[in-house]
């Protein structure tokens, strides 16, 4: 991992997400090295053409005093798009909890979302916040599985323990069941194993762009060859995600959960 300090203009950008105002990010690139990261497009705008996504990590210097909490109220704001906030590097450089520090004041709606349990270590500063809310995102409870396409990350069980840590202390919690696996992701047993301290459920399902299919499709036949005509099948047919869908509605309904199903029709993109 090839780490390097760089001056940042802003640490909360404007984000053109839906529904989400601003987004910060602590670090450019990503040591989770997810294998369909949708990230990677920030080697190009961030200086780093021609590395490798996950082999760099820019620390950004950043002058935390600037950070105006106030500025913030009643919008909505996301830790993180492109990088994890509780990357292992946080714990030595601390971009994100100096961000927090500063932004406690702040009256906004602040939503993080991690793969990682280090978040559990600013459970402190949660509980100062007036409107936050901290999430998971998941896609499989296989351990080895999880390891394979979310190499950096931590495990399954270590999220969801973290998830029960944050709870547990009275913070506002979601479960972010992506992305969502064809075949594999088993969304019920994931809830099952989640719902007694996630308050709400997102779910994405999985997107294909140029750049990853090749390392989905070979990690599908290496580990799961029989589901791979669905995921071939999938780049011509996309009824698939409609069923999958109907199947979440209709289970989130019987058990009175409060969810947002964020489906990309498709799951293909040319951009
Ligand atoms: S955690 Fe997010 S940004 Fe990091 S590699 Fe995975 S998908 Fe990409």
């Amino acid at each position: 991992m090839k780490i390097n300090f760089r001056e940042a203009k802003s640490i909360i950008t404007k984000s053109n997400i839906p529904s989400v105002d601003f987004v910060i990010n602590p670090y450019t690139g990503c040591q989770h090295r997810c294998i369909y990261c949708y990230a990677e497009f920030m080697i190009r705008f961030t200086g780093h053409k021609g590395e490798k996504w996950g082999e760099f990590l820019d620390i950004k210097k950043y002058d935390f005093d600037k950070i105006k909490p106030r500025k913030y109220n009643g919008k909505t704001l996301l830790l993180s798009s492109v990088t994890d906030p509780y990357l292992p590097l946080e714990k030595k450089y601390q971009n994100t909890r100096k961000i927090l520090e500063k932004l406690v004041e702040t009256e906004a709606e602040l939503s993080i979302l991690t793969k990682s349990k280090l978040v559990t270590r600013d459970i402190d500063l949660f509980q100062q916040y007036k409107n936050i809310k901290v999430g998971i995102s998941i896609s499989t409870l296989n351990d080895s599985f999880a390891k394979t396409i979310e190499r950096g990350a931590s495990k399954p069980s270590d999220r969801i323990s973290a998830l029960k840590e944050i709870s547990e202390a009275g913070i506002d919690t979601y479960t972010f069941i992506s992305p969502y696996f064809p075949e594999i992701t088993d969304f019920k047993e994931l809830i099952t194993q989640t719902k007694e301290f996630t308050h709400e459920y997102m779910f994405e399902n999985l997107n294909f762009r140029p750049h990853n299919v090749p390392r989905i499709l070979q990690v599908i036949k290496e580990n799961f060859p029989q589901h791979l005509p669905v995921y071939e099948e999938l780049r011509k047919d996309r009824s698939y995600w409609e069923s999958v869908e109907v199947a979440i509605r209709d289970f989130c309904k019987k058990e009175k959960l409060e969810y947002k199903i964020e489906f990309h029709h498709g799951g293909f993109s040319k951009t």
